[in-house]
């Protein structure tokens, strides 16, 4: 039988044949096109941040991109995975919750991901049995091969037939070698064979070494690296190098000799100041060009939105680095010595800063060593605190004695989640006059529990599946200053990942001293962002959601936007004796938004 008689056969069911491999209706094969990007060495190259680089400039220049990674563990979603080990938890707008590259892809595509952008063996092994209790494989064993790479081929066709894409970026987690992977390797393998030439192109992402001792650049691992993904079939198209120095020529004709890429295919992806200069880096390296000769897709290029986009993108990389003035910001993290499990509150304020020309120096804090008597001293030249989401009692009080702090010496606060439910406590304790109260979280039975778990939920145990998760309508109130920040908008979408919310019972005795909640579900009673009226406090907001997790670089978050506006006028009062004067003098400094 011929290649393409077999092909052919491929996806027919009900035949004796050694495929599995399931078509999802309406896929259009030749249309849809793959990047794989896989990475060899070692891991940490940034393959997300290569992948997403990649993804943006395909999209500038008018092509429909999906991304999806594919990773190696066995859980079925991100949402248990301790952030100490894993970086955080990415939550996307449908409730997925994901691993924090997925933020790196929305952040640099500007575009809402979904769970058909993110796969873990969890979730392709839990759909296989599925599919085996429900006799789906009509009698046959089952296999690795064909019906765990049938699976990740069916999941990777799905994600380009649902966004309709013209190019799907595959990122492929950990190294090629590794156990865990394999399977995804071999399924790219498959589909390259499936799709035919001039439809997948593999893209390897590797390391350059330079040690100290000698001095000089060495490929030997490079080499190597990619040896191992030949050893599985796979002959990548593209060969991205990574390194500290930008890689010279002599050493890239190496790497292509020994891996029959042609020299142009093999571009040097050294250490950047900042991962907004990659994509002009990549583009300038050709690699753009090539991927479009590789998949055919010259015929499908919008210059004039090409064009537009780079000229967007290009007024908002000028700024980076050219901040003159910074503010300080205190950020009571529980994982302090891990920044990745705060990334997209890292992302968010530096937003802020590239909008506002602006330089946001975060300052960690561990809240266990904070108390009443030390708090002025730990945050005495800050402009500003952020409490982030988080769960479990650690470092508490020292965090409501943070909130105390910024809310009587006008400290601008910004509370997240947890740092939303703890600004109520605080309140409620200190001005509503409640000392006991409390979390049901931290203090189960608590007499004065103005946080609680949401009623619909308290029949749920255990972990997983338990939290309200996802993007969700926020109604904002007419007049107040959350109202302002959005621009007046009535309704506005947050994303939220939480257990517990303010007891409905408590807020007439909140708002009566003076609390707004100025954000709120359309129709039930859940309070979703707090403030503290502007005649009182510069900037007292909190909220029970994630904004970090919707800021994209030319599209601040409103709320941290504020937020650091307030930071720098605060900055301005320390410095000139708090006159409004200095704060006008602030506000003028302010260059114009990108
Ligand atoms: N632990 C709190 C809750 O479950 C806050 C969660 C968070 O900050 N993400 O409601």
């Amino acid at each position: 039988m011929s290649t393409q008689d077999l092909l052919a056969r491929i996806g027919q069911s009900g035949e004796e044949t050694e495929f599995y491999t399931p078509m999802p209706p309406g896929y259009r094969k030749g249309h849809h096109k793959y990047v794989v990007v896989v990475g060899t060495v070692m891991s940490g190259l940034g393959k997300g941040i290569f992948s997403s680089s990649l993804a943006k400039l395909m999209q500038d220049k008018g092509l429909k991109v999906a991304p999806i990674k594919m990773e190696g563990y066995y859980n079925v979603d991100s949402g248990t995975l301790n952030p100490f080990r894993h970086g955080e938890v990415f939550v996307l707008d449908d409730g997925m919750e994901t691993d924090m590259d997925l933020g790196t892809y929305e952040r640099l595509l500007d575009q809402d991901l979904s769970a058909a952008n993110f796969t873990t063996n969890g979730q392709i092994m839990t759909s296989v049995l599925k599919k085996e209790r429900e006799g789906s494989y009509l009698g046959r064993d089952v296999q690795a091969i064909p019906h765990v790479t049938g699976e990740i081929k069916l999941r990777l066709r799905e994600l380009a037939v649902k966004s309709d894409a013209d190019v799907v970026f595959v990122e492929v987690g950990g190294t090629v070698g590794d156990y865990e992977t394999m399977h995804y390797l071999e399924a790219c393998r498959q589909l390259a064979f499936e799709e035919g030439e001039g439809s997948v192109a593999f893209v390897a992402l590797t390391y350059v070494l330079e040690p100290n001792a000698l001095g000089e650049q060495k490929s030997k691992a490079a080499q190597l690296g990619i040896k191992r993904l030949m050893e599985v079939g796979i002959m990548p198209h593209l060969i991205a190098c990574r390194a500290t120095r930008e890689v010279g020529e002599k050493v890239r004709e190496k790497v292509a000799m020994y891996t029959n890429v042609p020299l142009r295919r093999v571009v040097s992806m050294h250490d950047m100041s900042s991962i907004y200069l990659i994509p002009d880096a990549l583009r300038d390296g050709g690699i753009d060009r090539e991927v479009l000769t590789l998949l055919d897709l010259h015929a499908r290029v919008d210059q004039r939105n090409e064009d537009r986009a780079r000229v967007r993108w290009q007024r908002f990389v000028d700024r980076v680095g050219k901040a003159n003035r910074s503010v300080t910001v205190a950020v009571t993290g529980k994982y302090v010595t891990l920044r990745d499990a705060y990334a997209s509150i890292i992302k968010a304020t530096e937003h802020c800063g590239l909008h506002l020309g602006i330089d946001v120096q975060l300052r960690w804090l561990d809240t266990t060593e904070i108390d009443e008597d030390n708090v002025a001293d730990r945050l005495a030249d800050v402009q500003g605190i952020i409490v982030p989401g988080g769960f479990g009692i650690r470092g508490t009080e020292g965090k409501i004695e943070c909130i105390r702090h910024a809310r009587e010496n006008k400290i601008p606060y910004l509370g997240l989640c947890l740092g939303f439910q703890m600004a109520v406590i605080e309140y409620a304790r200190n001005v509503c006059n409640v000392p006991d109260a409390h979390s049901t979280e931290f203090e189960p039975g608590c007499p004065s529990a103005v946080i609680d778990i949401l009623p619909e939920q308290k029949k749920i145990e255990g972990l997983g599946g338990n939290m309200r998760l996802g993007g969700k309508d926020v109604e904002l109130k007419p007049g107040t200053l959350a109202a302002k920040l959005y621009d007046n908008a009535r309704m506005v979408r947050l994303r939220f990942r939480h257990r517990y919310e303010v007891d409905p019972k408590y807020i007439k005795l909140l708002e009566d001293h003076g609390m707004i909640f100025s954000g709120k579900h359309p129709t039930q009673p859940i309070m979703q962002v707090l403030e503290l009226p502007q005649s009182v406090h510069p900037y007292f907001v909190g909220t029970q959601a994630h904004p970090e997790l919707t800021s994209r670089p030319l599209r601040p978050q409103p709320l941290f936007l504020g937020f650091v506006k307030a930071a720098v006028e605060c900055a301005a009062r320390q410095q000139g004796g708090g006159t409004p004067a200095a704060a006008l003098a602030a506000r003028k400094a302010e260059p114009q938004p990108v």
